[in-house]
């Protein structure tokens, strides 16, 4: 499989395992990794830097044109610096948290990301895309997409586990942003037509992986 190119999109709500089994299939493939998430993550740091209002679109925009935005595909050792400045760590932070879908749901925001995004795609042989809009806007031509799903749950218990916070709070955090970014305008997260839906509740990062990398391999066989 190594020589193919391939594209898998795999797309979910916050905390359902997508960063975690996106990396793992990458290095299984050998192949690049994408998180769109850091990239909104990251313009949105730059918006709060720059001290634009939220509701202020033009604003946004204006910080988004001038952005430079540097991601690595490494799917050992992703990391991503905007205008200069490494932001892996407050890219995470509670204040880009609470802001990043209010600034991902401006068209113009998504309109630039698409566009770096495929770009960074179009350069890679093989790579594993993960995100909210990949199966449907970004590589709609994907080998394969993945809806990746978990209870809401057990999906703030993951999340509250690995940023050691309160359960109720980041249960209510995450279904604030799911609405956010189901209800939004434009490109808002869908179930792609074609997707498989995995339900990871009551699965381990081991079986998902290996699920997926069992209906890759069923499909470029076939
Ligand atoms: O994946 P992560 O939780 O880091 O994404 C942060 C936010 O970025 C999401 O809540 C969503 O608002 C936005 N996002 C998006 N489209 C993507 C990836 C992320 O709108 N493809």
């Amino acid at each position: 499989m190594a020589e193919l190119r391939c594209v898998v999109a795999v797309d979910g709500p916050s905390g359902s395992g997508k960063s975690t089994v996106s990396r793992r299939l990458a290095q299984l493939l050998d192949a690049r990794y994408l998180d769109t998430g850091a990239m909104y993550r990251a313009a949105t740091w730059a918006v709060l830097q720059a001290g634009v209002d939220l509701a202020d679109t033009d604003g946004i925009a204006k910080v988004v044109v001038d952005l430079e935005l540097l991601i690595t595909t490494d799917p050992a050792h992703p990391s991503i610096s905007a205008n200069g400045e490494n932001v892996d760590g407050p890219i995470r932070g509670p204040e880009v948290t609470a802001a990043v879908s209010a600034v991902s749901a401006v068209p113009f925001v998504r309109q630039v990301m698409v566009a770096r995004q495929r770009a960074l795609i179009d350069e890679s042989a093989r790579i594993v895309v993960e995100g909210r809009d990949i199966g449907n806007i970004v590589a709609p031509d994907a080998d394969l997409k993945v809806f990746l799903t978990a209870s809401s749950a057990e999906r703030a218990r993951r999340r509250s586990t690995e940023n050691a916070t309160d359960h109720a709070a980041t249960e209510a955090d995450l279904a604030r942003r799911d609405h956010l970014d189901s209800t939004r305008k434009v490109n808002p997260l869908q179930q792609a037509a074609d997707a498989v839906v995995l339900d990871s509740t009551e699965l381990g990062i081991d079986e998902v992986v290996s699920e997926l990398h069992r209906l890759l391999t069923t499909r470029k066989a076939a």
